[in-house]
């Protein structure tokens, strides 16, 4: 499966990782919208937050704890950050194999539409 994100898992394009264990790694995204900006991905192929089925939803609480992990991790936990997930097209996903955006580290402004 052609997927940039799988091919970030098995290391066949580097990555400039914060934390990895069985299930999830958390990298740097190549191109920061804030100050901090991680991604927080499965490391099983799951298209996007509309594909994820009944017995994915422990994995998507075990990137949940890999963000709070990661914004410890970072030096921002106390002042806060925005988890995103874009899903589809109205949500500008570009990149289809699921991720959060772990954003943080400046007031990044209301959320406008
Ligand atoms: P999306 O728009 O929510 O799908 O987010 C995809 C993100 O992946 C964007 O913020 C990109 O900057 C990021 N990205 C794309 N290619 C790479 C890469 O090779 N390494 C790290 N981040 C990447």
């Amino acid at each position: 499966m052609d997927c940039l994100f799988c091919k970030i898992v098995k290391g066949e394009i580097p990555s400039n990782k914060v934390l990895e264990n069985d299930n999830v790694l958390v990298f740097h995204d190549i191109q920061p919208a804030a100050p901090v900006h991680v991604l927080i991905i499965p490391k099983k192929h799951i298209a996007s937050m509309n594909d994820a089925a009944d017995e994915d939803f422990a994995l998507i609480g075990e990137m949940h704890r890999a963000a709070q992990q990661a914004a410890a991790e970072l030096g921002i936990s106390d002042s806060g950050f925005r988890l995103i997930n874009n899903c589809g097209r109205d949500g500008e996903q570009t990149v289809f194999h699921l991720h959060y955006h772990l954003l943080g580290g400046a007031r990044l402004g209301a959320l406008t539409g």
